[in-house]
């Protein structure tokens, strides 16, 4: 395919949700798979619903994504600007090439006229074919008092002029053949009174004049694509209409309806990259401030809605370039299924380097905590990779390294007796003469005692856990001791009994 161009054209009214991260995915990897440009466009042009930030968080979140944008207000390029509130003279030129030839017209009715139309016919009624000649408009008045309108001040907006009995088709690399009957069309506001254009027309001039070559985006734009294809016809551009993809929805965990702004605080999960601060209806977190790898974060959004047509889960980004295509795109919606996401992090940390994880996970340190370095985070994170679904894990699963332990008073009840505690002080006596204090080695002494002191293994060892980290559970033992150390280690192992003294004779007390 040659010449591919596509844009992603959010607008910047808050954070970039998780929707629409997939749609630039999707994008990006159209582009990269075809050697094209992928563009940003930031869709500015409704002014009331612009928030301060949102630019900013669009492209950290490109950025943190790994996407790499070609053109954009950012980074300029050939066919800027990309803001589509610095391009305001351009769309007035073509707006009023429409009205000139007729294909759009002036509108003067006020809100109340507007209210009282929609007001006649249950609120289905729309400014279309049957209504407009009763409305106060170019098409019903006549040219002197139109023209008086104008000259005078008089607030208008240019509304599209769509014809009647006509059906419009288009074809979507998703859905195949779409049909609208221009009955069900109302004749769209193309220029606002404020002097904007609307989304239509930006989105529409700026497509064509950016020689975007296919336009990717969400489900909800597929009934906006009629009018679009009128405005392309009416421009006399329809030979050079770009190829249209329209995304299926990303529906709630239920798989009933689609997954909302609101619905990540409600079921607690991110539904956005980046965590948003602040900004006029909260903050939220996002994927990031909850511990995801962006890899794998991208990987998991990259199937929801794609199917690659094998069993293969596991894409790096370089591997959904080559392996993407648009018609592997499924048209139904598809569930954002949240345990699959922490199931995408859990693969990605345990395959990352120790020295990877530790840096990630390092923020996720309290305050109080912050003197752990990374150098020492590396062989804990070497250790308990497997058993990290997010980086935010790793405090909690390596508190013991840390924090003060909590003994497992249970399993202390059931083991410690007489005969554990003789076992338990010959072991250390073992223990401290271990010459070389690695896990092979200190593995190998506790062994040798239990085999020659025929004690039963699970007697004495979960009383050695519990001493170095409180759990009669967790990750190798051996391992841990060697990260603590021989000082800390054995220390732990020496002062323990004391505390496991006193958890059985408070217990004691308590019972009689
Ligand atoms: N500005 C629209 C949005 O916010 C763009 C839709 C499109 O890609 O045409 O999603």
């Amino acid at each position: 395919m040659s010449n591919v161009r596509v844009r992603f054209a959010p607008s910047p009214t808050g954070p970039l949700h998780i929707g629409g991260l997939r749609t630039a995915l999707y994008n990006y990897l159209f582009a990269r798979k075809h050697s094209g440009s992928f563009i940003l466009r930031i869709e500015d042009t409704d002014q009331a619903r612009l928030v301060s930030g949102a630019e900013e968080y669009i492209i950290k979140a490109l950025d943190w994504s790994g996407f790499e944008v070609d053109e954009g207000p950012h980074v300029g390029g050939p066919f800027g600007p990309y803001r589509q509130s610095e391009r305001k003279s351009i769309y007035l030129q073509y707006v009023r090439q429409l009205v000139d030839s007729g294909k759009a017209y002036y509108a003067f009715d006020s809100s109340e006229d507007l209210e009282a139309m929609r007001r006649q016919g249950d609120g289905h009624v729309k400014y279309d074919a049957s209504t407009r000649s009763s409305m106060r408009n170019s098409l019903s008045l006549d040219k002197q008092e139109t023209q008086r309108l104008l000259d005078t001040g008089h607030p208008y907006v240019v509304r599209l002029l769509v014809p009647s009995g006509r059906s419009i088709s288009f074809q979507d690399e998703i859905r195949g053949e779409v049909t609208f009957d221009t009955i069900e069309l109302d004749d769209k506001v193309i220029l606002k009174a404020d002097g904007l254009p609307t989304y239509h027309l930006a989105n529409v001039v700026d497509d064509y004049l950016m020689k975007i070559s296919h336009v990717i985006r969400g489900e909800e734009w597929l009934s906006s694509t009629a009018h679009h294809v009128l405005l392309y016809e009416s421009m006399g551009w329809i030979e050079v209409m770009p190829k249209f993809a329209h995304l299926p929805l990303i529906l709630k965990p239920s798989g009933k309806g689609k997954l909302s702004k609101r619905d990540g605080q409600k079921f607690g999960f991110p539904v956005f990259p980046l965590k948003w601060s602040d900004g006029p209806d909260g903050s939220f977190d996002g994927f990031d401030s909850v511990g995801f790898s962006p890899d794998a974060m991208i990987n998991f959004l990259a199937l929801l809605g794609w199917n690659p047509g094998t069993e293969q889960e596991m894409f790096t980004l370089k591997e959904l370039i080559d392996t993407f295509s648009i018609e592997q795109i499924g048209k139904s919606g598809a569930r954002f299924d949240y345990e699959k996401a922490l199931w995408f992090n859990s693969q990605y940390i345990s395959n990352q380097e120790a020295e990877d994880i530790a840096l990630a996970a390092h923020p996720f340190f309290r305050q109080e905590e912050k003197n752990i370095s990374i150098a020492d985070l590396v062989p804990i994170c070497a250790l308990l990779r497997d058993r990290m679904k997010t980086y935010a894990d790793l405090p909690g699963l390596s508190h013991f390294f840390f924090d003060e332990l909590i003994f497992d008073q249970n399993t202390i009840r059931k083991k410690w007796n007489q005969e554990s505690r003789s076992h338990y002080e010959n072991l250390i006596v073992v223990l401290e003469e271990v010459v070389d204090f690695q896990p092979e080695t200190i593995k190998q002494a506790v062994s040798d005692y239990i085999h020659t002191s025929g004690i039963r293994f699970g007697d004495i060892f979960p009383l050695l856990r519990i001493a170095l980290t409180g759990d009669a559970k967790g990750p190798d033992l051996f391992a841990i001791a060697e990260i603590l150390g021989r000082q800390r280690a054995m220390s732990r192992w020496k002062e323990a009994p004391t505390e496991f003294d006193r958890i059985i004779q408070s217990s004691e007390n308590q019972s009689a």
